[in-house]
């Protein structure tokens, strides 16, 4: 079918979001302000903005991880709000991926290991969830590493691992917080174009926080947020 006449198909849709922080009796911060975002099926965007605009604060009102204080979160046609904790516990693992600067890796466990265990926690059987988890690190390019323990990886290699692991319970969604923040430039690239493929291969959606300058070579688009609000939307497909 020709994409120009296929219905297009929302992944999220965000509708005056926004998260108000207590942070003393008569305090606030308004770390999101009425938010309103329309991610369509296998985009690849870019969150962009100085620290401190709510670019983590999106991402988690987005990912289930935080709770908005007033307006609507959509993912795949569910209105979060309407989900209690266990059925927002396996929404989200069936559909999103969570990617983060910081890579939340178990130190003691090998590359392979730390992509076979959210696999486990799914309840795939060990076969299974075996050959899945070779798969991820074969996709990510990671095959001779894959029993190297964490603490034997370069930064490069654990966000890959991160990246497999993200993956490893096929979602259709990828959320990803600052992935490069901690690597170099040409890691960085490498980082980013495996995202590219992701999207491309796999009919993955895929919103980052990123705020280096070279991201906008990879992404379909640029959202500029600032002070809780997105103020810019930039094209670049
Ligand atoms: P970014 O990821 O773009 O750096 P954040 O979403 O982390 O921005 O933060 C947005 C604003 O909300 C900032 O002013 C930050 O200080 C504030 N903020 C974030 N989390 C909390 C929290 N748990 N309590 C109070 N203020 C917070
Ligand atoms: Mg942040």
């Amino acid at each position: 079918m020709n994409s120009e006449y296929s219905a297009r198909e929302q992944v999220i849709l965000t509708q005056d979001l926004w998260r108000t922080y207590q942070t003393g009796i008569h305090q606030e911060v308004h770390a999101l302000r009425g938010v309103n975002l329309s991610v369509d099926k296998g985009s690849y965007l870019a969150l962009k903005g100085r620290s401190g605009s709510g670019k983590t604060t999106l991402l988690n009102c987005i990912g289930g991880l935080d709770k908005p204080t007033r307006g609507s979160v959509r993912v795949f046609d569910i209105e979060l709000k309407d989900l209690d904790d266990k059925e927002l516990t396996d929404f989200y693992r069936k559909n999103v991926g969570f990617i983060f600067q910081a890579f939340g890796l178990t130190p003691i466990y090998s590359a392979l290991e730390n992509v076979e265990i959210v696999l486990q926690i799914a309840g795939i059987g060990y076969k299974s969830r075996r050959q899945r988890a070779e798969h991820c690190l074969e996709r990510v390019g990671l095959t001779d590493w894959m029993h190297h323990r964490v603490h034997e990886l370069s930064g490069g290699q654990l966000q890959r691992v991160a990246i497999a692991r993200a993956l490893a319970n096929q979602p259709r969604l990828i959320l990803a917080d600052e992935p490069t923040g901690k690597l170099d430039t040409s890691t960085a690239r490498e980082i980013f174009s495996l995202f590219r493929e992701i999207v491309e291969q796999e009919g993955v959606t895929i919103l980052m926080a990123a705020h280096d300058p070279l991201v906008d070579e990879y992404v379909d688009k640029v959202l500029q947020l600032s002070d809780g609000l997105i103020i810019d939307t930039e094209s670049l497909a």
